[in-house]
């Protein structure tokens, strides 16, 4: 498969990663949009969250757990943004279910 998330995770191509288990990876995005920029995604490749199943809720929950661990272990007091993007209209260029967490400055309301 021509999914560059399953390279991640299959180490096959570079990310830094900051954390692994045996559901999840978590590592900085290439192209930061905020001081902290991190993805966390499933090993499972699941091309987005419209594609995820009733099977995958325990995943899911565990991805946002872990968003949320993270966000903690990066000091990020004042608070941060998970931001799913889904399908085209969402913005998604990467078709692997993938959690921003993106924190270390103010947020604005709408997004674009
Ligand atoms: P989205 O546009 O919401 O689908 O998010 C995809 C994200 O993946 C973007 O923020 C990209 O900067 C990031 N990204 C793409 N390729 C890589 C990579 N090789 N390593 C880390 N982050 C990446
Ligand atoms: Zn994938």
């Amino acid at each position: 498969m021509d999914c560059i998330f399953c390279k991640i995770v299959a180490g096959t191509i570079p990310a830094k990663k900051i954390r692994e288990d045996d559901e999840l990876v978590a590592f900085f995005d290439i192209d930061p949009k905020a001081p902290t920029h991190i993805l966390v995604i499933p090993k499972k490749h699941i091309a987005s969250l419209a594609q995820a199943e009733a099977g995958d809720a325990p995943l899911l929950g565990h991805l946002l757990e872990a968003a949320a661990d993270i966000a903690r272990e990066q000091g990020l007091a004042q608070g941060y943004r998970v931001v799913i993007s889904t399908g085209p209209h969402g913005g998604q260029t990467v078709d692997h279910l993938h959690v921003h967490l993106l924190g270390g400055r103010q947020m604005h309301w709408p997004p674009g």
